[in-house]
């Protein structure tokens, strides 16, 4: 009888050309057991690190991940298509995240002097354990660099399942570890099925368990996650608005309009994906976004004059060309785009649709690619209503001239994060999460380490006991 393999799980194809760069089974229980095992050993050594010792491993994995950011940047561009020049800045931001944990983590972690009435009394942060951390393709080094960083400085250790489709970019983040010197289970890289994700939450060993990914994946790990009682944080989709108020600087909103929507082929969490501009500005708006996005020029992706990338997969393709359809359907009206573009990988057409009324399916689902979905409202009441009715709570962005009209608006928008006169999402410094449907808990910043933290309090001080001993008893030590 012959052997049987496992089939390819984990496959890597350049979506600008269709072409198949490697393909990796998914390991065996055996496989998976061991690696379990090794994180759970050196997590024991691990913890009991000091900040200074852990940080030497995590400074030097960001040195290492600077000093060869092309080659890091290529294999991103090859596996899921983003515009090199995208590369090379996710490769330099992630190794900052994880330069600016080395720095910073002992102070984010350092005991909180507390003031109890009687006696006095801290809060101490140790680690808890192992923790599992499932990543999405978009930002193959970003998302890893996020996770990574906060939790191995704060003593836990993580094992990861990236996305099936970047196993190059996963194993080239799993050597960085391995070549900064990291001892064997400190940062593990697996390639595994779902089936075996559900069994790793259920393992007693994995103490906590942290998701970025699309509301689907967040509701059946956290279920499972939930069912173990296990602490978890849950990054999920969005879409976010992009509020144009009619005093805003009309040329600096379309700018980052186009950005904000584009960046990375529109598939960012929380791109700019509704956009919402009262009605004296709308017309004049729509005309130089739709002129702008009508201008990108498709082409290789490795080639820094390329403005238009492909999206990650046909697949990715596929089914939002669907969407489209499906909004179009229910009567949304195409202003630009709504096509594949004629040329071999997996390009999309930029898109805009207007007349997206609620009872379209659109009105609240989520485009991750280049769809631009365009609202016109009569004044900013409207415009905070409109961006507020939505399951999704990531971020969000308003322009105005009058900056505290847009703290405001700000204020009153129900997102996890949003910006005024800039959709400038992500800095080490800065916590990103979200709300409803986008998850929770929070990552990057000071929160971003507390996450699988145990918290503990400590209280000293001689205390008497609220109760009172019969005199008996004392006379007696307590024997009757
Ligand atoms: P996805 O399909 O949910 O995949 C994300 C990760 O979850 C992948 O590693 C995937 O593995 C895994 N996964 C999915 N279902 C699973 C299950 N039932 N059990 C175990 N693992 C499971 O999302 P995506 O399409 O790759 O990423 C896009 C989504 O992520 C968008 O909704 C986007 O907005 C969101 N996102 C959020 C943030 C944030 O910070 N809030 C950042 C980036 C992206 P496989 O690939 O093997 O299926």
């Amino acid at each position: 009888m012959a052997l049987q393999t496992l089939p390819p799980e984990y496959e890597s194809v350049n979506p600008a050309d269709g072409a198949t760069l490697k393909t990796f089974a998914a390991i065996n229980d055996d496989q998976l057991e061991k690696k379990i095992a090794t994180a759970q050993a050196c997590y024991e050594t691990w913890r009991h690190k000091s900040y200074a010792e852990r940080a030497v491993i995590v400074a030097k994995a960001a040195e290492l991940m600077h000093a060869h950011f092309e080659d890091f940047a290529r294999l991103a561009t090859l596996e899921m298509g983003k515009r090199i020049d995208e590369s090379r800045d996710e490769v330099n931001f992630s190794a900052d995240i994880l330069g600016y944990y080395a720095k910073n983590a002992e102070r984010f972690l350092a005991p909180v002097k507390l003031n109890p009435k009687i006696g006095r009394a801290h809060m101490e942060s140790s680690p808890i354990g192992v923790i599992f951390c499932v990543e999405p393709w978009n930002f193959p080094y970003y998302q890893l660099a996020r996770i990574a960083g906060p939790h191995l400085m704060a003593g836990n250790v993580v094992i990861v399942k990236h996305a099936g489709i970047v196993p190059q970019c996963a194993i080239a983040f799993e050597k960085l570890w391995i070549d900064a010197g990291a001892p064997a289970g400190l940062y593990t890289n697996l390639l595994i099925t779902h089936a075996q994700s559900d069994r790793i939450i259920d393992d007693a060993r994995i103490k906590g368990v942290a998701l970025t990914g699309s509301v689907a994946a967040g509701k059946s790990i956290a279920a499972r996650a939930g069912a173990n009682v296990k602490v978890s944080s849950m990054e999920l989709g969005g879409s976010d608005a992009f509020i144009v108020l009619d005093d805003a600087d009309l040329e600096h909103a379309v700018k980052w309009a186009v950005w904000g929507r584009m960046y990375n082929a529109g598939q960012t969490c929380c791109a700019a994906k509704r956009f919402i501009v009262v009605e004296e500005l709308a017309d004049t708006f729509l005309e130089k976004f739709r002129a702008a996005l009508a201008a990108l020029k498709p082409g290789d992706p490795l080639d820094e004059k390329t403005t238009l990338g492909p999206l990650s997969t046909e697949s990715a393709l596929v089914e939002l060309l669907k969407q489209v359809d499906a909004a179009v359907a229910h009567g949304a009206k195409i202003a630009l785009g709504g096509k594949r573009i004629d040329r071999p990988g997996a390009y999309m057409q930029p898109t805009i649709l207007t007349d997206v009324k609620p009872n379209n399916p659109a009105f609240r689902e989520e485009f991750f690619g280049p769809v631009a979905l365009f609202f016109r409202v009569k004044n900013e009441d409207e415009a905070i209503a409109l961006a507020s009715d939505s399951d999704f709570g990531l971020g969000g962005s308003v322009f105005t001239k009058d900056e505290a009209r847009g703290q405001r608006v700000a204020s009153r928008v129900e997102t996890g994060m949003m910006f005024v006169n800039n959709i400038s999402w992500s800095d080490a410094e800065l916590p990103f999460g979200g709300i409803k449907d986008s998850g929770y808990g929070r990552e990057l910043g000071d929160m971003g380490i507390q996450e699988f933290v145990n918290k503990k309090l400590v209280r000293f001080g001689k205390i008497d006991a609220p109760v009172t001993v019969p005199e008996k008893a004392t006379a007696t030590n307590g024997k009757s």
